[in-house]
């Protein structure tokens, strides 16, 4: 299986670039910020708190997350609820990040993530993916972009589904989410030593998908990978 890892702070446009690099390789596109929104979503419906790591771990033996790849992409379910779209809002956003610190989090969503790998080629976003869930990935890139530039992005995202946004505050989540997430003990948001950096605070989606596949078609070993798409 070839394995492509791309990580990055949020809002650094990972997720339309990526979708769409993977449909260009005909690679499964996998979103692992969805399992930390789903455990996230669950807790928050459940009065629990990030701070209570023993109700935490009793809460994960209760839940069952799975991701299924439909014809219009990923979905991800809690128990048998299809919550793709409920865990899209700025709450649990934060509440992702907030659990997604908790060891026993990370663990429990870490073996799903490998089994994604070792069935499918696949193009896996995340925050460790290329240092932690996928080290031996052949490509591994860091997306990022300024906190305004993504703040902008998220705001104009979060309008066109209809929801009421002020960018102050979501440049203020970008803020704290980043800080979070890269000053946490357990796998925080570093760059891979072997990572390619690509920064898309100065260029649009299309541009962002053509860095990514010449990155991706430079470590391309010429004909051991048998590409469906
Ligand atoms: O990518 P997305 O913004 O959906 O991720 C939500 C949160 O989940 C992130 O802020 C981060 O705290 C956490 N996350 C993580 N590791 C990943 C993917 C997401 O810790 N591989």
């Amino acid at each position: 299986m070839f394995a492509i890892a791309i990580d990055g702070p949020a809002g650094a446009g990972k997720s339309s670039a990526a979708k769409l690099a993977a449909k260009k390789l005909g690679f499964i596109y996998v979103d692992t910020g969805a399992l930390y929104r789903t455990v996230g979503l669950y807790m928050t419906e459940h009065g629990i708190s990030a701070q209570d790591v023993k109700a935490v771990e009793a809460a994960l033996k209760e839940i069952t997350v799975e991701l299924k790849f439909l014809p219009d992409g990923q979905h991800v379910f809690l128990g048998e609820e299809d919550v793709s779209d409920k865990i899209r809002t700025p709450q649990i956003s934060m509440a992702a990040s907030a659990f997604s610190s908790i060891p026993e989090v990370r663990s429990f969503l870490f073996d799903l993530q490998v089994s994604m790998a070792e069935k499918y080629n696949v193009l896996m976003d995340g925050r460790d993916i290329g240092t932690v869930v996928l080290p031996h990935a052949q490509v591994k890139i860091f997306l990022t972009a300024s906190a305004e530039e993504r703040a902008r992005r998220r705001c104009l995202e979060l309008e066109q589904k209809g929801q009421k946004v002020s960018y102050d505050e979501i440049l203020a989540d970008i803020q704290q989410r980043d800080y979070q997430d890269s000053h946490r003990e357990i796998a925080p948001l570093v760059p891979a030593a072997d990572a390619e950096i690509v920064d898309t605070s100065d260029c649009g989606l299309e541009e962002a998908v053509e860095r990514i596949l010449t990155i991706v078609y430079k470590k391309l070993p010429n004909d051991s990978v048998d590409f469906p798409g």
